[in-house]
């Protein structure tokens, strides 16, 4: 198998692989966790214990299930990937949510209450913990999520690098990007050499759209997905690496196990440069330091641009070409990629196993791409 691109997505698939004995070569046009991957934030928020639905059901078991997998990588690695279930603090500040949050209240504590584990959405006056997120922030109170949890990107990618050192079954080449890719089984390097894969793994991000579409004879111009920049920043700010994640409206700060803490995050389809920072990002920072006082002291260590790669129809894009089987997708993370990934992974190689995938239909290549193929 050849896998294009070494972010979040090719990694785990990369390890899942060395687990199967399944000989994989990994490609990356720069260098492992170079793209979005390589970010500051690494929240892992669930969706709304509410309306409950497989796209829920399937995060909830990612979100589970990630806790062991990162402790087993850790036991073997030795290395640490910075997670921790520390919950989330949102801040409530209209009345009116207060009503919404006591009926999501009730919400969880039947949809998250599974696998032997009970989460909570608890309704509170005050926030549960001194010294971080200030009383004033949740006029109407605050909600206390006590599923989601944090993880440090680059740890992370660290870490699976460092375990794929070790493999057996799979080799990982830097600098060596993937031009063109033919779905009869021959990738075009941009160098001009090919590679004959039985299965090729488009885990590229943002880049892999184009590459999708071009192996999938779609017509030029056809979107299979577009890059979502996104700005964050990181302070040096000795928080309490037990604090939670603080999200309202789009912000989130991100305590890590360093004491370092991570705020973002833009949003933005129309940009010009990709990979600069700007005032967008100081008002997110000027907003995270009214929630979070403490902050205030805290130097700005590094300001830092990503592209998410976000699918059409927002929804993760996984498994094989309906007509190509040997091309599978493996992307369209958009902002939740690290909770997912593992099992992505996981439900792409059942696939080219000839297993079934076991995610919602409306996350499978399959699917993305049917819309392409209605009659004119
Ligand atoms: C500011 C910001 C904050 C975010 N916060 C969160 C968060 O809190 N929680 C969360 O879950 N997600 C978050 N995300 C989203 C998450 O970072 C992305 O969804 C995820 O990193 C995408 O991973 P990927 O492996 O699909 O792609 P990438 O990480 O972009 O990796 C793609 C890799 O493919 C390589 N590549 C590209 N083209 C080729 C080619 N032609 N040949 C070979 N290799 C190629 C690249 O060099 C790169 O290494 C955030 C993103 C941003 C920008």
């Amino acid at each position: 198998m050849l896998i294009i691109g070494g972010g979040i997505m090719g990694l785990w698939a990369a390890v899942k692989a060395e687990r199967l004995g399944i000989d994989t070569l990994l490609v990356d046009a720069d260098e492992i966790g170079s793209g979005a991957s390589g970010g500051l934030l690494g929240a892992l928020m669930p969706h709304m214990p509410d309306r409950w639905s497989d796209k829920k059901q399937f995060q909830f078991d990612a979100l589970l299930s990630l806790e062991a997998e990162i402790a087993a990588l850790e036991a073997e690695t030795g290395l640490s990937a910075g997670y921790r279930r520390c919950g989330r603090l949102i801040p409530l500040p209209k009345p009116h949510l207060r009503s919404i949050a006591e009926r999501h209240q009730r919400d969880a504590l039947t949809n998250w209450d599974q696998g032997g584990r009970q989460f909570h959405w608890h309704l509170l006056d005050a926030p549960p913990v001194t010294g971080w997120v200030d009383a004033a922030a949740g006029e109407a109170g605050f909600v206390h999520d006590t599923f989601a949890a944090k993880v440090s990107p680059r740890a992370l990618i660290a870490m699976l690098k460092e375990y794929l050192r070790r493999a057996k079954h799979v080799r990982v080449v830097e600098k060596c990007g993937v031009a063109t890719l033919d779905a009869n089984g021959i990738a075009s390097l941009i160098d001009g050499q090919r590679i004959r894969f039985g299965h090729a793994m488009v885990c590229a991000g943002h880049h892999s759209f184009p590459l999708l579409a071009d192996a999938s004879g779609l017509p030029s111009g056809a979107k299979l997905g577009v890059p979502v920049k996104g700005q964050a920043a990181l302070l040096q700010a000795d928080a309490h690496p037990s604090m939670p994640v603080v999200f309202l409206s789009g912000l989130y700060v991100v305590p890590h196990e360093d004491g370092t803490v991570a705020i973002g995050s833009t949003s933005e389809e129309d940009f010009d440069d990709a990979l600069t920072t700007d005032e967008k990002l100081d008002v997110l920072i000027a907003q995270a330091l009214q929630i979070v006082p403490s902050l205030g002291n805290a130097a700005i260590i590094e300001r830092w641009a990503g592209l998410r790669p976000k699918a059409i129809g927002r929804d993760p894009m996984v498994g094989p070409h309906p007509d190509h089987p040997r091309v599978l997708a493996l992307t369209g993370g958009f902002k939740v990629s690290f909770g997912l990934a593992h099992r992505l992974a996981d439900a792409a190689l059942n696939a080219l196993q000839g297993k079934p995938m076991n995610v919602p239909v409306s996350f499978s290549f399959e699917d993305h791409i049917r819309v392409f193929n209605l009659p004119n």
